[in-house]
């Protein structure tokens, strides 16, 4: 990770925040290479979810939203970290993540008004003075608050959000409303995030100012598709994922997410071996979540989550229907039609049927029964799987995996050490280096700047004509730019030029007017 880090700082990926004052804790600046891959992540994800999906929008919401928000979504209440203090040198840690280092468990007991408390567990040490002595462990909210307007008072005490999804709950009903779209179907949003960690650490893993890459996609409750199809159907091994069919019900919605999310990763140039799909157990999930998979990535300090694809039930839209007083129902026309052609002693055979599986799972049947009067209705609150990916990790996951040192032959056949960033092409910063072979010859550096011209509005390319060829390859090698062309004399004669291959550093002619081809198509991951 440091020389990782050493790097990103000499080549212009990422700074710390602040440096000249400092610096700040948990805050990282992205410099012209870093803007550049950080562009490229999210273009692709924009491009995976929405683009080229007819049933996905997207959403471009504020920071700061009504406070009344993080009340009804529970990140008031619970949106906390256990935190402690050793009482001998003054340091403050995660207690949840000490423990976990040291092979314990922090103790958590939810209350009934479902505030946490925890408890340390015997045996465990402070990291940095190895005393035992700490404070009682207290729940630290990861908020950051602020205040809106010129009154500092608790009636205009805002949030600058800890996630992007809550304000695509709150916008569902005016997204629908506008987008002719039908539930099943999705909205997502990139943007900032904040969370005052206790503890930030490895680097930008865990930084205190983020960006997130969020996707809600709302889905029909089971109920309401086994009415429309008259059956749910059953994930097995050989369910074929590739196209959404009407009878898929949320366990086969979160598989086809999984599954999408780890192709994308893959298809973006992260090793298959580099990623583990982690199955959240019962007692890790929220309360409200159904299933939960971290998307984990092999990390230089350990296997770490990537992104979270979480089933969340229909709960974000039913706190935002009771605490806002506004419906968040929609109403389905194919159910509607479908109930139509049930008659009484079939509906009442089915609404018997919801309550007593809700009383199996230990939910109120009478509940039950009302949900089902809203769904011979056609109507109900939509359920959601959530895919949320965060930009930053994902760099950090890109940047690690394609750092590479290897031992080559110099001109003269001496070894030395080469340093490459092999990026995909997709996420490469640079895509296209061009060199004149000389800078002295303006023949050379007007043909090597006309080509660079004629490229830049479509890729970002590069145009370097300073120091030894070689010396400018091997500087692109360190920042990963895939590929280099230099126009030599023979390039005056029948436009080709030397085209230079990062990973292998093959050189071979090219004409001219085949360069645009050869980045479509490295982009597109054809050869
Ligand atoms: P962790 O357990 O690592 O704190 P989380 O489970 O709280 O993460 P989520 O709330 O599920 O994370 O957020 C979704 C995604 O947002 C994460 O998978 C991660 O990529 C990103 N993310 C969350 N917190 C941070 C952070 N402090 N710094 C950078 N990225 C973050």
């Amino acid at each position: 990770m440091e020389t990782l880090a050493a790097l990103c700082k000499r080549r212009g990926f990422i700074f710390q925040s602040s440096e000249i004052y400092g610096g700040i804790n948990g805050f990282w600046d992205y410099g012209p290479l870093g803007a550049e891959l950080k562009r490229n992540v999210r273009g692709l994800w924009w491009r995976e979810m929405t683009r080229e999906r007819e049933d996905v929008v997207g959403l471009d919401a504020t920071i700061i939203m009504h406070p009344s928000i993080w009340k009804a979504s529970g990140h008031l209440d619970t949106f906390a970290d256990p935190m402690v203090d050793c009482k001998s040198c003054k340091s403050r840690w995660r207690a949840d993540q000490i423990a976990e280092e040291q092979g314990k468990k922090i103790e958590i007991e939810i209350t009934e008004d479902g505030k946490k408390h925890y408890k340390m567990p015997a045996g465990v040490k402070c990291p940095k003075c190895g005393s035992a002595n700490f404070t009682e462990v207290r729940p630290f909210n990861l908020m950051f608050a602020t205040h809106v307007g010129p009154i500092e008072s608790d009636d205009n005490k805002a949030y600058l959000r800890p996630e992007t999804a809550q304000a695509i709950f709150v916008q569902f009903k005016n997204v629908l409303d506008t987008s002719r779209q039908k539930v099943p179907f999705g909205i997502c949003q990139i943007g900032k995030a904040f969370r005052n960690e206790v503890t930030p650490r490895n680097y930008t893993f865990r930084s205190r100012e983020f960006e997130q890459m969020e996707l809600q996609f709302f889905i029909r409750p089971d109920e309401a598709v086994e009415l429309i199809c008259g059956h749910v159907a059953q994930l097995t091994p050989d369910t074929d994922l590739s196209e959404p069919h009407a009878d898929w019900g949320w366990e086969i919605w979160h598989k086809y997410w999984v599954e999408k999310r780890l192709a994308w990763y893959r298809s973006i140039g992260l090793p298959k071996a580099s990623l583990v799909e982690y199955w959240q157990a019962k007692d890790e999930l929220a309360h409200y979540a159904r299933a939960c998979v971290d998307i984990q990535f092999a990390f230089p300090f350990g296997i770490q989550e990537l992104e979270g694809i979480a089933a969340r039930s229909d709960y974000d839209l039913t706190q935002h229907h009771i605490h806002s007083g506004k419906s968040q129902e929609v109403f389905d026309d194919e159910l509607k039609a479908a109930v139509a052609k049930l008659d009484d002693a079939a509906r009442t055979a089915f609404a018997d049927k919801v309550a007593a599986d809700w009383q199996a799972a230990g939910k109120s049947p009478e509940a039950a029964h009302t949900f089902c009067a809203k769904l011979f209705d056609g109507r109900y609150i939509p359920h959601d799987i959530e895919p949320s990916a965060g930009v930053d990790r994902l760099v950090l996951a890109l940047l690690s995996d394609a750092y590479c040192e290897e031992k080559i032959a110099d001109d003269k056949g001496k070894e030395e050490t080469r340093v490459v960033m092999r990026f995909n092409p997709k996420v490469a910063p640079i895509k296209l280096a061009i060199f004149p072979l000389l800078k002295n010859r303006p023949e050379l550096v007007a043909k090597a700047r006309e080509i660079y011209l004629s490229l830049r509005s479509r890729w970002n390319v590069f145009y370097d004509e300073s120091g030894a060829i070689g010396r400018r390859y091997r500087r692109q090698d360190e920042i990963g730019t895939p590929f280099g062309v230099t126009v030599d004399f023979q390039t005056l004669e029948d436009n080709t030029v030397t085209w230079r291959d990062r990973d292998t550093m093959k050189q071979e002619r090219v004409a001219i007017s085949e360069l645009a081809t050869r980045l479509q198509n490295a982009e597109t991951g054809k050869q």
